[in-house]
């Protein structure tokens, strides 16, 4: 079967082909709308690469060459022979709680949540529609990141605020990563051989954004992000957990508007915020030089990180394992030995000679003696999003 992944943002599509679920060509078209594209196709089969900076007027003229990209390479002579389309789309919001092929229904739910995820529901439908025009004959499928956390408790996604808010607003924590988390952890269970529904986790998706699930019995409980991906740890540019207070503070005394503070806790802050670098690789590089606000954003990090972890060891009755994920949970072993430190007094024991080094591979990382098995499991939210699309168009 032929899969297209497609992830839509606002400016770009990136997309993934897969084969029986082999990935066979990927790529990216970014600066869509601007004077000048930026976009790479490759074949995975025969390393044939094709760079542009021609400019991609829309989304449209985007998957037209993602389409002759394909026929160019022999994969497929129209989008229409393709076997199904899987999109992400971030925000399911509280009626679309499982992935599921796309009607007008669903793009109207998935519209209706835009007001809740304004930088990416528009994005994803632009997307859609566009493939939907380009392969009318082509089944579409939705997954969505919040679809794994529909199955928090009400107390765990409750905000304590008026409850009208709840009812009227559809104010509440929905959680993010979600294909990401349920993804590593089943792959987790099944090289440690315990059955998923007996499957008790915490995983740490730690990339430029970056969250943590507490999964009893295989189902997501408790997740760091909430009502949007900005609540819980700190990230390469956003703020993570805050005193809501601060932002009326803010408001009251600098006059900043609504619109600023967004982009602010989203775009200026996390590690960017206090050291000027966002990526964790540049962040060590200033450490190295004696930095001292690097030094300081790395240290707070972690301590987020622990006091996260050590939470969800809390309200978990029993935790058989802790997974890194993602940029800085596959590839950064200081961070992971780092955290691992200082929860070795709840029997989180890393051994640090398989730690060093590691990059990218699923592996345990755990002395014999831990009590919490310690994992790292490369992330791989297209294949998963292949996979659920192949099944439901079967
Ligand atoms: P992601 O969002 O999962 O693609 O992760 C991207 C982030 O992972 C980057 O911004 C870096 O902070 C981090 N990262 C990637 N590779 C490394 C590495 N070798 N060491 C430390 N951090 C890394």
């Amino acid at each position: 079967m032929k899969i297209l992944v497609l992830n839509s943002g606002s400016s770009s599509l990136k997309f993934k082909l897969y084969e029986d679920k082999y990935p066979i060509a990927n790529g990216v078209i970014e600066k869509i709308g601007e004077h000048q594209g930026k976009t790479t196709l490759q074949s995975l089969k025969t390393q044939e690469k094709v760079s542009l900076d021609d400019p991609v007027p829309n989304h449209q003229r985007g998957v037209e060459m993602i389409e002759s990209f394909f026929r160019q390479t022999g994969f497929l002579k129209n989008l229409n022979e393709l076997d199904g389309c899987g999109h992400r789309v971030v925000h399911g919001g509280k009626n679309l709680t499982k992935p599921c092929v796309i009607d007008d229904k669903v793009l109207k739910e998935i519209r209706r949540v835009a007001v809740i995820a304004p930088l990416h529901n528009p994005a994803h439908i632009i997307g859609i529609r566009a493939m939907m025009e380009a392969a009318p004959k082509v089944k579409n499928v939705a997954v969505f990141d919040t679809a794994f956390h529909s199955s928090l408790p009400e107390h765990a996604f409750m905000y304590a605020l008026p409850y009208d808010f709840y009812e009227d607003e559809g104010v509440r924590k929905y959680g993010f990563h979600g294909t990401s988390h349920s993804y590593v952890s089943k792959k987790a269970a099944e090289f440690l051989g315990i059955e998923y529904d007996k499957f008790n986790a915490i995983t740490a998706h730690l990339g430029n954004g970056a969250s943590l699930c507490a999964i009893e019995n295989g189902k997501s409980i408790d997740t760091s992000m909430g009502f949007t991906p900005l609540e819980g740890l700190m990230m390469g540019t956003r703020c993570g957990d805050l005193d809501p207070a601060i932002m009326s503070h803010l408001v009251r005394i600098l006059h900043y508007t609504t619109e600023e503070l967004d982009v602010i806790m989203n775009k200026k802050s996390g590690f960017l915020g206090i050291c000027g670098h966002n990526d964790l690789r540049d962040v060590e590089n200033l450490i190295e030089q004696g930095d001292q606000k690097a030094k300081l954003a790395k240290d707070m990090y972690i301590y987020r990180l622990v006091k996260y972890i050590g939470s969800y060891f809390a309200i978990l009755p029993r935790t058989d394992a802790l997974i890194f994920t993602a940029g800085v949970g596959e590839n950064a072993d200081d961070i992971r030995k780092l955290v691992c430190a200082k929860l070795a007094h709840l029997g989180f024991e890393l051994d640090e000679n398989i730690n060093k080094g590691l990059r990218g591979e699923l592996k345990l990382i755990s002395k014999q003696s831990s009590k919490v098995k310690i994992l790292i499991v490369p992330t791989d939210e297209e294949l998963e999003i292949a996979s659920i699309t192949e099944s439901l168009i079967k």
